[in-house]
């Protein structure tokens, strides 16, 4: 009989690409709620490993300089992670939609997750004017206390690492799959924009 602690699934997604304090974690959560989808945010993921192991130790330090965690890691630790939420029956491949979170990053991880992956939906969150978002990190690390959030040049350093990866990134996935929308506006039209665009493109 095959393992079940280490079968990997088929996964249909909804990818979040976005900056940092674009929404991806807050649109996320939200849509968690909705019977059917699972989400996943590998940022979250990282922030729960235990800082005194030396692989807690080695991520968080690529974490707080605002660098990526290397692509080998990231993917083990992924996959990991939705074996074990299956295994528990919190999530549950041939039926939910996986809403990935800060997940892929790089061209890579665009590979490795097309090899067990189907991206039925893209959403692009993301605004002209970046000094929105670096307002709303401040305010987040101060209610959350995220050490990433605070600190300028680790804000700064983290817009240009995903400014430099994202087109890249998504060349890996048809055009046709990517919806762009635009963050500045107030939060419930962000929400029933993200509303209609799911309605048109899944239901
Ligand atoms: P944000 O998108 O606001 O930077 P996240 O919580 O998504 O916040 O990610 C925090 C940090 O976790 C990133 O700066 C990076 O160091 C690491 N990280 C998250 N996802 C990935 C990924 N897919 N590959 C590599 N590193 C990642």
């Amino acid at each position: 009989m095959e393992n079940p602690t280490t079968k990997v699934s088929h996964y249909h997604v909804i990818l979040l690409f976005g900056p940092p304090g674009s929404g991806k974690g807050t649109w996320g959560k939200l849509l968690d709620l909705v019977p059917g989808f699972y989400h996943f945010s590998t940022g979250e993921m990282f922030r729960m490993l235990d800082v005194d192991s030396e692989i807690g130790q080695h991520i968080m330090e690529n974490m707080r300089r605002g660098e990526l965690v290397p692509d080998e890691i990231t993917f083990d630790l992924w996959q990991q992670h939705l074996i074990n939420a299956t295994l528990i029956g919190r999530f549950h491949p041939q039926k939910d939609i996986l809403i990935l979170d800060g997940f892929p990053r790089t061209p890579k991880q665009a590979e490795m997750l097309k090899s067990i992956a189907d991206v039925k939906l893209i959403l692009k969150l993301d605004c002209a004017n970046r000094e929105i978002l670096v307002e709303r990190l401040h305010r987040r690390a101060i209610l959350e206390g995220r050490l990433d959030d605070a600190n300028q040049q680790v804000i700064r350093r983290r817009f240009e690492v995903y400014d430099a990866e994202v087109e890249k990134t998504l060349t890996h996935f048809s055009d046709n799959l990517i919806e762009a929308l635009d963050v500045a506006v107030a939060p419930v039209r962000i929400l029933s924009a993200i509303g209609e665009v799911m309605a048109r493109r899944l239901a």
